[in-house]
């Protein structure tokens, strides 16, 4: 399984999986222009993407959506989602938290699980290609065990590490508002939520994972890398031996 992580941040969230010659997206958070670009890059070709699957309506993770008329791409949300993205009747896909969303005849199967963030209905996404599972939990303020067990037995986990606690309380351009709704439990993982949440799934099987949507006001990607690393140490697990870590 091929993962390309074509945005990450509160700018703007994309994530290309491919496997036999198919690719999935899942979000589509930056204008479709930069996502064609960088699915150029790649190496993907936009008519092999066979779905785009939404985790929530925020514009960070829907602006590109312009991209699924152009390709005639299936796109996938909860009903929740679907009311900030368009009129329901143009409903293509439909996912219910806890079911199976897609299964193709490529071999993909897509399933999703409920997530905790101030939007309607919020989900993360499970993936299965030819055996191989990556597990995708983007925006959430906390990680529940029915989300651990979804994403039990993953072999790639790409999950949020948005801020570090003390930086949001000591950021001064922030008002207390926007501090309380970012630490709150709909709003952002924090990069020690993270770190719980991947001593919990990590098994030190070779396992690749990937920290997104890093805050660039509240976080930094070695201070991300370092939670969560000196947490799996504790676990037993070093990096690069048990498992491979990117901070995108
Ligand atoms: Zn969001
Ligand atoms: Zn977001």
């Amino acid at each position: 399984m091929k993962i390309d992580i074509l945005a990450s941040g509160s700018a703007g969230n994309c994530i290309a999986l491919t496997a036999n010659g198919k690719t999935i997206l899942i979000d589509a958070g930056v204008a479709k222009t930069k996502i064609e670009k960088r699915l150029l890059e790649a190496g993907i070709s936009a008519p092999d993407i066979i779905g785009i699957f939404i985790t929530h309506a925020h514009a960070d993770h829907v602006k590109g959506l312009p991209l699924a008329a152009k390709y005639i791409i299936p796109v996938y949300a909860t009903d929740g989602e679907w009311k900030s993205i368009r009129e329901p009747e143009d409903h293509d896909g439909l996912v219910r938290p806890g079911n199976t969303v897609m299964s193709s005849s490529d071999g993909w199967e897509v399933a999703a699980f409920k997530t905790y963030h101030d939007s309607y209905e919020p989900v993360g996404y499970t993936a299965n290609c030819d055996d191989y599972k990556v597990s995708i939990c983007l925006d959430t303020g906390k990680v529940d065990d029915d989300m651990l067990e979804a994403m039990a037995g993953s072999h790639a986990i790409i999950i949020e590490a948005n801020h570090d606690e003390s930086m949001v309380e000591q950021n001064e351009q922030y008002p207390s508002s926007v501090k309380a709704r970012i630490l709150s439990d709909i709003g952002h993982l924090s990069n020690e939520q993270t770190a719980a949440a991947l001593s919990q799934l990590v098994r030190g099987r070779g396992e690749r994972i990937y920290l997104t949507h890093l805050s660039s006001n509240n976080n930094m990607p070695e201070l991300a890398r370092m939670t969560a690393v000196s947490a799996l140490r504790r676990c037993g697990f070093t990096e690069g031996k048990h498992y491979y870590l990117e901070v995108l």
